[in-house]
């Protein structure tokens, strides 16, 4: 049986390619409306001061959610955008328009999956029927060797089962035309409504990649990086680079909205490797992708645990709070150059290589001892990455209540920075007030002679920040 008028609701899937949701709403609808909440809980200030959305990462869902619009329009359809809370206004207009379901995609953590419970039940009760998939990881989640509750704990473990006894699914093809429910929903946003409160961003600076959202410029960004500039055959020995657009694939912001699935990135490796080349570089990349996999499924089998500052591990919490010293680090100040280089790029992009980030949060957690909730907290509102499972079961790594097997997951900073920024250049080019120094000594200019940092017009404590830890202790 068919229903006769469907809502599809858009969440982290904002895509027509691989959207098993809004294919499945299609073949069982005679017609379709597809729906997205600008959910206001997303903007909402956190108890630290800061929004759980910050500007960059509200820009690059705006642009998302745009692209996502322009790409059913060409199909004959439309996206309505709706300022509010899904769970309470979605069952209403379900009514009020006579859809008999609503089809969306499943989320793993609790303030999404409450929400979905909500909306199941109000809708339930008027009649409406719910159906929902599961879509966000590379392996399926009925593919997977044991069930969710039963995964190992450990990465490697976990990654092993998976590559043995799971397959990866075929992905499917975006819909060829969508049969579109002609029907007027009140306070539908346009373009520019949607795009009203964003207000002024500063222009990026060269060199670093400008992210733009939307399924669009995530399939150029998989097409450039693997068949025009041909960079994936490299991707290994280049991926812990911290300065320019190609060192690392950089599609973490399109699979974070689901502008881009993680399995048309796999076929896409797939056919590089038959058609350029396969080495430990393609799969490396797919390895990677496995532990953006193994977070959402741990998320998912520790439910609200990774949010807590105990952990997964039940740590105990001796943590401390000074939200002084936490303003410095968010702002870049801590007078750590390569700290603070990767501080001020986060809060000038939304974006922070992957070296950056464990660094940063090393700092945070092993160097100031500070609560690794609050670093996680900051990240989710600055990164235009942000992905709940892959952010905060990182940062329960880095802070020590995950399930990692080594025990100390210390960072050298100036080790730490000789092995990846040896000349300097990657914190010249964020810091301007320390610019002028040359070579490796850019990263510890308490060391230099007063005298010489007086001839660049450096005065440590005035033109940049004593460091707030004894840097000695990693030379
Ligand atoms: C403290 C901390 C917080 C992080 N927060 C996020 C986050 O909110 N969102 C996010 O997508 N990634 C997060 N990461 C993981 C990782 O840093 C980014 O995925 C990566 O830097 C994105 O750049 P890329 O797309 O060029 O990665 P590539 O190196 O090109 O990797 C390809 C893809 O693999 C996945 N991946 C790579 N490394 C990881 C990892 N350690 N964990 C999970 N998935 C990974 C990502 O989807 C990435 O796009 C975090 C890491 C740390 C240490």
């Amino acid at each position: 049986m068919k229903f006769k008028r469907s809502i599809i609701w858009f969440r982290n899937d904002l895509r027509l390619r691989d959207n098993v949701t809004l294919l499945e709403g299609i073949a069982r609808s005679e017609e379709i409306i597809p729906v997205y909440f600008l959910d206001p809980r997303h903007f909402e200030k956190t108890e630290l001061g800061f929004p759980k959305t910050g500007k960059l990462r509200h820009k690059f869902l705006i642009e998302s959610l745009l692209n996502l619009r322009a790409n059913l329009r060409r199909k004959g359809a439309d996206l309505i955008i709706l300022n509010g809370k899904p769970e309470e206004i979605l069952p209403e207009v379900a009514t009020s328009i006579d859809a008999q379901a609503i089809f969306f995609s499943q989320e793993v953590t609790s303030e999404e999956t409450s929400v979905e419970k909500a909306l199941e039940q109000k809708s339930w009760a008027k009649g409406i029927a719910t159906e929902n998939y599961w879509q966000s990881t590379l392996y399926h989640i009925d593919d997977l060797p044991l069930p969710v509750g039963q995964l190992p704990e450990v990465f490697t473990q976990f990654r092993k089962n998976v590559e043995k006894l799971s397959s990866i699914r075929k992905e499917v093809d975006a819909p060829k035309s969508i049969p579109y429910a002609q029907i007027e929903i009140p306070n539908s946003l346009s373009d520019e409504e949607v795009k009203n409160g964003l207000g002024e961003l500063l222009p990026l600076p060269n060199k670093v990649m400008k992210f733009d959202g939307g399924e669009c410029r995530g399939m150029e960004r998989l097409e450039s990086y693997f068949w025009q500039k041909d960079l994936l055959k490299n991707y290994k020995e280049t991926r812990n680079g911290l300065l320019g657009k190609d060192y690392s694939s950089k599609f973490s912001p399109w699979l974070a909205l689901g502008c881009i699935s993680p399995r048309t990135i796999y076929w896409e490796v797939k056919k590089y490797e038959k058609e350029r080349k396969k080495n430990s570089s393609t799969y490396w990349l797919v390895f990677e992708l496995i532990w953006r996999d193994y977070f959402r499924f741990i998320c998912k089998k520790h439910g609200d645990k990774i949010f807590q500052v105990e952990g997964i591990k039940n740590q105990r919490d001796s943590w401390r709070r000074d939200r002084a010293d936490f303003l410095r680090w968010c702002e870049g100040k801590t007078g750590v150059p390569f700290v603070d280089a990767n501080m001020r790029e986060l809060n000038t992009t939304g974006f922070m290589s992957n070296r950056g980030r464990q660094n940063v949060a090393s700092f945070l957690v092993n160097d100031l001892n500070i609560d690794w909730t609050w670093g996680a907290s900051y990240f989710e509102s600055m990164l235009i990455d942000y992905d709940v499972c892959s952010n905060w079961g990182n940062w329960m790594y880095v802070g020590g209540v995950g399930n990692d097997p080594r025990e100390n997951r210390y960072f050298n900073i100036l080790r730490q920075a000789k092995n990846y920024d040896r000349e300097g250049e990657f914190v010249r080019f964020w810091i301007d007030e320390l610019a002028s120094i040359e070579g490796f000594d850019i990263h510890k200019p308490h060391e230099l002679p007063e005298n010489f940092l007086r001839g660049k017009r450096i005065e440590i404590g005035k033109t940049y920040p004593e460091a707030m830890v004894e840097m000695e202790k990693w030379s």
